[in-house]
């Protein structure tokens, strides 16, 4: 027997309940449009980019772009605290790792402000456990620490939901007609709305393809890699280790980043922040005996900056990064239908920004000017991205 298919309309529509388009939803919600989430597997899901228990929240940003929205961001994180009635956030410091001259660390050093170099001795006397080769420096960010990804993402789309809001997940967006209202066809209903928020992680490509929209956004999957600590609690487990992320490697131009141990104890998340190219379809098809050429990376980096931790990893789980070339956001509306706004390409980077992307897209989505530039986040820096329609 056919499923019963529901028909409603709405003042707007959110495809893809990862941490962007919740947030998105929880904005257009809070701002009284009677919204639909929609999300194609049952939550909560290990398939996208939002799950497992961490993110690191920085303010050290290379980027004045970014680093200009990260205080926004953190007062809305404490804001959903607030509204949630539960805590998202520990303090515990961040370090960025590198050769002086490195750009990347010398733009971080440049948007933090006043002096937060620390040479590796100062370095090794407030954190023991992190070493730094000779020659190189570590710029502290004291509003570094970690978010509690899943925790954020439950409490995020509660919100929603306490606002009025509808979120059906299990039901795969297949269509979209655009239009003055646009019909949205999924496995179980069809939705109208006279605004649209593609929000659709690594499945964005195959959901803009159809509207004639070409982006360069490459899934990209990522061993999350947890390491055990020779003597537990050696590295000062919980909050006393703070965040790093290493930068102007050697062995890798991508960077290796780490979180102290949170979701399994004595042993501390460090990864590679690249991956392979990946079908979002097809994640975990990885054929016996393929080399895993960044599980090789980490272990000789951990034997250099990490001495206490064994150089195998304990536990290696799994997460997609959808990348564009400049792994910079896509937050724009479409080029031809200016009612379907995207937002796509968070390159490894966009948790700790959700709830600014979600309140840019919501304000995108109702014609408003945006209250950050979404200039760096163009479609236009990608010519030749609008083609005809399949
Ligand atoms: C290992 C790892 C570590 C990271 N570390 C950090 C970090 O430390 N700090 C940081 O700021 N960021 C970090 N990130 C990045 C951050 O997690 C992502 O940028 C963010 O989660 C992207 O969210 P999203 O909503 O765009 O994608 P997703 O979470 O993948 O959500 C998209 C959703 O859309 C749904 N969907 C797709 N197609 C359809 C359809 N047709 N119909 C209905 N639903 C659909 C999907 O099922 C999915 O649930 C990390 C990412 C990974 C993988």
């Amino acid at each position: 027997m056919a499923a019963p298919s529901h028909q409603a309309t709405y003042d707007a529509i959110v495809i893809g309940a990862g941490i962007q388009g919740s947030f998105t939803a929880y904005h257009l919600a809070q701002r009284h449009k009677n919204t639909l989430l929609l999300e194609q597997f049952v939550l909560p899901h290990s398939r996208g980019s939002s799950h497992g228990q961490s993110r690191i929240i920085r303010s050290a940003y290379p980027q004045a772009a970014y680093a200009r929205m990260m205080p926004d961001s953190f007062h809305l994180w404490q804001q959903l605290e607030a509204e949630a009635g539960t805590s998202l956030y520990r303090r515990t410091g961040l370090v960025v790792l590198g050769p002086p001259d490195d750009p990347e660390l010398e733009g971080c050093r440049r948007n933090l402000g006043a002096n937060h170099v620390l040479d590796a001795a100062t370095l090794t006397q407030r954190f023991p456990g992190l070493r730094l080769p000779a020659g190189e420096v570590a710029v502290w960010d004291g509003t570094g620490g970690v978010l509690l990804a899943q925790r954020a993402l439950r409490a995020v789309q509660d919100v929603f939901r306490r606002r009025g809001g509808t979120l059906r997940d299990g039901e795969k967006v297949l269509r979209i007609e655009p239009g003055v209202e646009v019909t949205v066809t999924t496995t179980a209903g069809v939705y109208r709305a006279p605004r649209l928020v593609i929000a659709a992680g690594a499945w964005t490509g195959a959901l803009l393809a159809p509207l004639g929209l070409h982006l360069p956004l490459q899934p990209l999957r990522i061993d999350v890699c947890y390491w055990r600590e020779k003597e537990l609690g050696s590295l000062g487990a919980g909050s006393l280790s703070p965040c790093f992320i290493a930068v102007g490697l050697r062995q890798t131009p991508h960077g290796i980043y780490g979180l102290p141990s949170i979701e399994y104890p004595g042993l501390v998340k460090v990864c590679h922040h690249h991956g392979s190219p990946v079908d979002p379809e097809e994640r975990d098809r990885v054929p016996p005996g393929t080399p895993h050429p960044d599980i090789a990376l980490l272990s000789s980096f951990i034997s250099c900056y990490l001495p206490g931790l064994e150089t195998s990893p304990a536990v290696v789980e799994t997460c997609l990064y959808t990348n564009t070339p400049d792994e910079d956001f896509i937050l724009d509306r479409h080029p031809k239908f200016s009612n379907i706004i995207i937002g796509a390409g968070f390159s490894g980077h966009g948790f700790k920004l959700a709830p600014v992307v979600g309140k840019l897209l919501c304000e995108l989505s109702l014609g408003e000017e945006p209250s950050h530039s979404t200039a760096p986040f163009a479609i236009s820096r990608f010519p030749g991205a609008l083609r005809a329609p399949l």
